[in-house]
């Protein structure tokens, strides 16, 4: 006990110690936040499908045909048709042949990331991953090298200094705590060109980049094939719970006998897959929602110019980095008694002395949601 009191002490005394806020509502442009009517500028709901009719009809009618829980994992009893109809949807979505699902992002890169390079290959991993990519690095038993963030010219010296028999690249598409965008023409032609596999993860893509929303594939015009395994969730844009990972018929195989996540956990509920099966057909059919939020995202990157505030409109992820851990908890909570909910994200999220600010869009924010926080932040900082 006097260690846990010791460890809690020093996360306070460094203003690292975190705590849990109520939240009261559905994920939309306004909430209860700790009793407080606040508007929400930092959910990853970035298409604001929260409360869709008929997404919710659609969660519904799959936990009136199919009850509460799955009972059992995907390989043994738990496998419903709307399971195997959601990876079809998926992989039509995605444009590939098939599609594995799991029960987050978070086990969808554990499980990928360690069945895809096995003892004697290598991963190659961008510095500023999701932290689920990392533990799926751990668990992996390849050589893992991490290479500068972004950075296509020292990912190849890194391959040409390891020569490596295989493995993997693998990087965030959208990188969740900075908004920026991998260059993945690039990591294509250094995949092709040192014959490794190239894993991406759509977690803050899907649903946002490309005209359609169906990621950064589509935004950047990448050719079929050319990622060998696209994860996105199904937590964010579309909003259920889940993960997922698109390949190929036989990596998705693959993945099913070997990927430990997907094996030894129960299928995802079945309201869970009934909303994301919603949400994905709600995405195909309404390519304007996602427009509405790229209006958004050029919309509020004027308005943070304007401050100062250096912004890129290319993803709805706004950080403004305030640095000290303490200075930032204090800007966030001016923010909060101005009656805008932007929690501070810091270390372990982010480095020690980045500590920031992660403003997030959804289509569902209006114009003059963004110029009040603009207001609130100008006088917060
Ligand atoms: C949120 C997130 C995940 C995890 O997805 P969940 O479905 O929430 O478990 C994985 N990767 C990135 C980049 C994320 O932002």
């Amino acid at each position: 006990m006097d260690f846990f009191d010791a460890a809690l002490d020093s996360m306070k005394k460094a203003n690292l110690h975190r705590t849990l806020r109520v939240v009261d509502g559905a994920q939309g442009r306004e909430v209860d936040v700790d009793g407080r009517r606040v508007l929400l500028f930092s959910s990853n709901s970035y298409l604001g499908l929260a409360e869709e009719p008929s997404i919710v009809a659609r969660a519904a009618e799959a936990l009136a045909a199919y009850g509460t829980g799955a009972g059992g994992s995907r390989l043994v009893t738990g496998n419903t048709p709307l399971h195997a109809e959601l990876e079809r949807g998926l992989a039509a979505f995605k444009g590939t042949e098939g599609c594995v699902l799991f029960t987050s992002g978070y086990t969808a890169n554990v499980g990928a990331v360690s069945a895809l390079a096995g003892a004697g290959s290598h991963i190659f991993s961008d510095e500023l991953n999701h932290a689920s990519i990392v533990d799926g690095c751990r668990l992996a038993r390849a050589k893992v090298v991490v290479y500068r963030h972004n950075d296509p010219g020292d990912l190849l010296a890194k391959i040409r200094a390891e020569k490596p028999a295989g493995g993997l690249v693998v990087t965030d598409s959208v990188f969740s705590m900075d908004g920026d965008v991998a260059a993945l023409p690039e990591l294509v032609k250094i995949k092709r060109e040192c014959g490794l596999l190239l894993m991406i993860d759509e977690a803050h893509a899907t649903g946002v980049l490309g005209e359609t929303g169906r990621g950064s594939v589509e935004h950047f015009g990448i050719a079929d094939g050319d990622v060998d395994a696209v994860m996105g969730t199904l937590s964010k844009a579309v909003p259920a719970e889940g993960g997922f990972v698109c390949g190929s018929g036989a990596l998705c195989d693959y993945l099913r006998n070997t990927a430990r996540s997907f094996i030894f956990t129960t299928a995802g509920a079945p309201a869970a897959v009934g909303a994301a099966l919603g949400g994905v057909e709600y995405i195909c059919a309404h390519p304007e929602r996602v427009a509405r939020l790229r209006g958004n995202c050029a919309y509020f990157a004027g308005k943070l110019a304007d401050l100062g505030v250096a912004a890129d409109a290319a993803t709805p992820i706004f950080p403004v980095i305030i640095g000290g851990e303490d200075e930032a908890a204090r800007v966030s909570a001016a923010l909060f008694d101005a009656g805008v909910f932007v929690p501070c994200i810091r270390y372990p999220t982010v480095a020690k002395g980045k500590a920031r600010l992660r403003f997030t869009l959804m289509a569902a924010h209006t114009e003059a949601d963004m110029d009040f926080v603009a207001g609130a932040l100008r006088g917060a900082l």
